[in-house]
C-alpha cells in the first residue's frame, strides 16, 4: 500500500458520519425476546399437554419422548416461519472458542413434484455433523468421524436472520464431550446437587440451586478501512507493531466519557438486536482505553448467560460491519494501552434468594452467608492454578499480569468488613453467635444529596476474584473467550468444596454435635485452610508475587506450563468425582489448548515476518536512500566543512536506520529458524514451550526496532495506519 492510500483511508474514516441511529417505536419491554421461543411462545404455539411436558423437561430434567419432540417441532416451525425462517441449524460451541452451525432448509419434496416445509422432532433433537474438522484432541480418530449434536432444551431456540437456531451440546460417537456446553451443564448439575444439600441446613425447603453469571464484555471498535489496511489486525486480531500514540489513555478522559455519535449508533443497533434475541442488555459505557467500550446485560442462569455471550460476540462483529467498524474482541489489540477482559460475575441462588447475599437479619442467614463465602474461597484456593489455566491463552497472556488487568496469580479480595468477620470467626468459640449489622448508611452532609447506603464491600480493581456485595467477580477471563471454560472449573470446584464440607459437617452431627455448631466448626476449619487465597492488597506489586509463592499459590506465568493444571491428579479427581469430565476428556482439552496456543503464535510470527520484510524494510530503506542522496547533494553545494557539519544529523539517522534494519532482517531470519526448530518437536507440550520461550519473545524484540523506525521514517512513506489514526477516529 502506498502512503497516499493510507492518507485516503484515514481521510475516509474521519469523514464517516454515523449511519442513522436506529429507532424503535415500541419500548424494549415490548420487543424483548421477539425472536425467542420462550415459555410465552411455547404456551401460544404448543398444545397445552405438550407445553406442560416441556416445562417438566426444562425445570425437572424429565426425559423427552419422540412424540413430544415432534409436537414441539411442529409448533416451533409454525412460529419460526411466521418470522420468515426458512432454515434451521444446530448451534454448538466446539473447542475452537467460536460457535458452529450448518443450516438445513425446511423444504422437502411433497411427492407430487412440489415442495413443502417440514421440521421434525428428530431434526430438533439430534443431528450428526461431521466432527472430523473440529478439534477433538485425539478423542475422535478420523475413521470414526461421527459426532452428535443434541438439543439443550434449557436454552430456548431463537430465530436469527432466516434461520431457526437450536442450542445444542456436541459429543463424539463414543459419548465424550467435544464442546463447552456438555461439561458446563454437568458442572451446573453438580453444583446444584452439592449446594442444595448444604442450603438445606439453613432452609429445609430448598429444591434447587442455580448458578448465575453476569458477564461484562469489553471491546474495541476500529474503522473498517483502517482495519483492512493492517494485515496484523486482519490475521491475528491485534497489532503486532505500532508506536505508542503521543496521547493515549493518560488523561483518563475516555472512561465513562460521552459516547461518540457513531459508536452510540452502533450500540443502539446492537442493543435492539440483542434485546430482540432475549439478551437482557443493560449497561454500556466507554472503557479506559481510547476506542474501548463495554457492554453488560443483567445476569442470568449460567448456561443461558454463556449462550447469550457467544451469541452477542458474533452479533457485535456483524453489527459493527454495518456501521463501518470492525469490532475487536482480542484481549490486547494495542500495546501500551489497556486490553479487554470479560468480568464474570458469579453467584449461586435458590428460588428464594442469592446464597452469597448477606449479611442477613438472622444468625441463621449470617451463617449461611459465611458458609457459602468460605466454601467459594475453598474452591478457589484448592484449584487456583486450574482456574488460571481455564482463562490462559496465547492472547489473554498479553493482558494478564500487566498493571491493568488481574495479575497472573489467582487470589480473592473480600473487603474489610467480610475479612474482619472471618478473622473474628476464626478465633470465636462455638457458642458465640454471629452478630453482624446490615448495611450501614453513609451520611454525606452535602445539601440536596440523599443518604447513600454503604455497601459492605469496597472495591479492589487489582483482584482477580473479588467479592462485590452478593457475588464474586472473576476478572481474569479474556474478552474473546467462551465464559464456559472458567465457569466449568468454578462450579465444579464449588461442588467439590460443598460436598467435602457437607461430609465433614454430617460426620460431626453423627457424633451428636448440634448442626449449627457443627457447621460453625467446619467453617472455622476452612477459614484457616483457605487463608492463603485471601489477599486485599495491591495485586500488581512485586512484593505480592513473592508473598503468593510463599503462600503456595500458583505463580507460574508460562502459558503452556499453566495448562498442565488440567492434568494434575487433584484436577482429574475433582472432575471425575463430580462427574463433569473424564481423564480422557481432560487430556483432550489440554492437547487442544496447547495446539491452539501454538497455532496462534505461529500465525503471528508468520504475518509479522511478512510485514517486516515486505512493508517495513522496503520503506525504511527507501527513506534511508533519500537521506543518503541528500548527504551527497549537500556536499555538492557546500564547502566540505559546512557539509560535514550539516550532514551529521542525517548521517546519524542513516546509521540508526541501518542498525534497525539490520536487526530486523537478521532476527526475522532467526524467527523463521525458531519456528522451524519448534515445529520439528513431536511432543505438543514441548512444542508449545518452544513457541513460548523462543518464538513469542522474538516478535517483541523485533517489534521494538520496527516501532523505532516508525518514529524516524517520513510519515508520507509509512504504509500502515498508525496508533493515533486507529484509536482516535470514530
Ligand atoms: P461493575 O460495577 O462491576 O462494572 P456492571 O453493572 O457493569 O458492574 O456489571 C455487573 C454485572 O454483574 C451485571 O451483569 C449484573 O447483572 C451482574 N450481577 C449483579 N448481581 C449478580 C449476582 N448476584 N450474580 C451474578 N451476577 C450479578
Ligand atoms: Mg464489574
Amino acid at each position: 500500500m502506498s502512503s497516499t492510500l493510507r492518507f485516503q483511508i484515514v481521510g475516509e474514516a474521519f469523514k464517516k458520519r454515523p449511519v442513522e441511529v436506529p429507532k424503535r417505536k415500541e419500548r424494549p419491554s415490548e420487543f424483548f425476546a421477539k425472536y425467542v421461543f420462550n415459555r410465552q411462545k411455547m404456551q401460544q404455539y404448543l398444545p397445552s399437554d405438550v407445553y406442560k411436558k416441556m416445562c417438566d423437561v426444562i425445570d425437572g430434567g424429565a426425559p423427552l419422548d419422540m412424540a413430544t419432540a415432534d409436537a414441539v417441532a411442529e409448533g416451533m416451525k409454525k412460529w419460526a416461519m411466521e418470522l420468515g425462517a426458512t432454515h434451521c441449524t444446530h448451534w454448538f460451541q466446539p473447542l475452537t472458542e467460536g460457535t458452529a452451525e450448518k443450516h438445513d432448509g425446511f423444504v422437502v419434496h411433497d411427492g407430487k413434484g412440489g415442495m413443502i416445509e417440514e421440521f421434525t422432532g428428530k431434526q430438533l433433537v439430534q443431528q450428526e455433523p461431521d466432527a472430523s474438522s473440529f478439534p477433538s484432541g485425539g478423542i475422535r480418530s478420523t475413521f470414526e468421524a461421527r459426532g452428535y449434536s443434541a438439543w439443550d432444551p434449557t436454552s430456548p431456540v431463537f430465530v436469527f436472520g432466516d434461520t431457526l437456531m437450536i442450542p445444542t451440546i456436541f459429543i463424539s460417537y463414543t459419548g465424550e464431550a467435544l464442546d463447552y456446553k456438555a461439561p458446563l451443564k454437568k458442572s451446573l448439575k453438580a453444583v446444584d446437587k452439592a449446594a442444595t444439600a448444604v442450603a438445606r441446613y439453613f432452609y429445609p425447603d430448598v429444591k434447587k440451586v442455580v448458578s448465575n453469571l453476569g458477564w461484562e464484555q469489553e471491546y474495541f471498535l476500529v474503522d473498517e478501512g483502517l482495519y483492512a489496511a493492517r494485515p496484523d489486525l486482519l490475521m491475528t486480531g491485534r497489532t503486532l507493531l505500532g508506536h505508542d500514540s503521543a496521547k493515549n489513555q493518560q488523561m483518563d478522559d475516555h472512561y465513562f466519557g460521552s459516547i461518540p455519535m457513531r459508536v452510540a449508533a452502533f450500540m443502539k443497533d446492537l442493543e435492539i438486536k440483542s434485546l430482540e434475541l432475549g439478551i437482557p442488555c443493560k449497561t454500556r459505557h466507554n472503557e479506559v482505553a481510547p476506542n474501548q467500550f463495554e457492554l453488560a446485560p443483567i445476569f442470568e442462569e449460567t448456561n443461558l448467560a454463556v449462550d447469550h455471550n457467544m451469541l452477542i460476540m458474533s452479533l457485535m462483529k456483524k453489527v459493527a460491519r454495518k456501521h463501518g467498524f470492525r469490532c475487536l474482541l482480542h484481549e490486547k489489540p494495542f500495546a501500551g494501552i489497556n486490553g479487554s477482559g470479560k468480568h464474570n460475575n458469579w453467584s449461586l441462588s435458590t428460588d428464594t434468594g442469592i446464597l452469597l447475599h448477606g449479611p442477613g437479619k438472622t444468625p441463621l442467614d449470617n451463617l449461611r452467608f459465611v458458609t457459602f463465602i468460605v466454601e467459594s474461597l475453598m474452591a478457589v484456593y484448592c484449584h487456583n492454578g486450574l482456574l488460571k489455566a481455564s482463562i490462559i491463552s496465547a492472547t489473554n497472556v498479553h493482558r494478564l499480569g500487566a498493571a491493568e488487568a488481574p495479575p497472573a496469580i489467582v487470589s480473592s479480595f473480600l473487603g474489610k468488613e467480610i475479612s474482619d468477620l472471618l478473622e473474628h470467626l476464626e478465633t470465636s468459640t462455638d457458642d458465640e453467635l454471629i452478630s453482624l449489622s446490615g448495611k450501614q448508611t453513609l451520611s454525606l452532609d452535602i445539601p440536596q444529596i440523599p443518604e447513600l447506603t454503604q455497601d459492605n464491600t469496597d472495591r479492589n480493581r487489582t483482584s482477580p476474584f473479588a467479592f462485590t456485595g452478593n457475588r464474586f467477580e472473576f476478572r481474569a477471563v479474556g474478552s474473546q473467550q467462551n465464559c464456559a471454560a472458567s465457569m466449568i472449573v468454578l462450579n465444579t470446584a464449588m461442588a467439590e468444596a460443598l460436598t467435602n464440607f457437607k461430609k465433614r459437617v454430617d460426620a460431626l452431627i453423627g457424633e451428636g454435635v448440634e448442626p449449627m455448631k457443627a457447621i460453625l466448626r467446619i467453617v472455622r476449619e476452612d477459614i484457616k485452610t483457605c487463608k492463603p487465597i485471601r489477599f486485599d492488597g495491591n495485586g500488581y506489586s512485586e512484593a505480592w508475587k513473592q508473598e503468593a509463592a510463599r503462600r503456595g499459590l500458583d505463580v507460574e506465568t508460562s502459558a503452556p506450563i499453566i495448562l498442565d493444571q488440567y492434568l494434575k491428579p487433584e484436577t482429574v479427581e475433582m472432575f471425575e468425582r463430580m462427574n463433569v469430565l473424564t481423564k480422557a476428556e481432560l487430556e483432550a482439552r489440554n492437547e487442544i489448548k496447547l495446539d491452539t496456543y501454538i497455532k496462534k503464535i505461529q500465525i503471528e510470527a508468520r504475518i509479522f515476518g511478512d510485514i517486516c520484510m515486505n512493508h517495513i524494510i522496503p520503506v525504511a530503506t527507501r527513506y534511508q536512500t533519500q537521506l543518503i542522496d541528500n548527504v551527497h547533494k549537500m556536499k555538492d553545494i557546500f564547502p566540505a566543512e559546512t557539509a560535514d557539519r550539516l550532514n551529521s544529523t542525517n548521517l546519524s539517522l542513516i546509521k540508526q536506520m541501518g542498525e534497525h534494519n539490520a536487526f530486523i532482517i537478521e532476527n526475522v531470519e532467526r524467527l523463521i529458524e525458531a519456528r522451524r526448530v519448534a515445529n520439528r518437536i513431536k511432543d505438543g507440550r514441548e512444542r508449545a514451550i518452544a513457541y513460548h520461550d523462543t518464538v513469542a519473545p522474538l516478535i517483541e524484540e523485533i517489534r521494538y526496532h520496527v516501532d523505532h523506525l516508525e518514529l524516524i521514517v517520513d510519515d508520507e512513506l509509512w504504509p500502515l495506519p498508525k496508533y493515533r489514526e486507529m484509536l482516535f477516529i470514530h
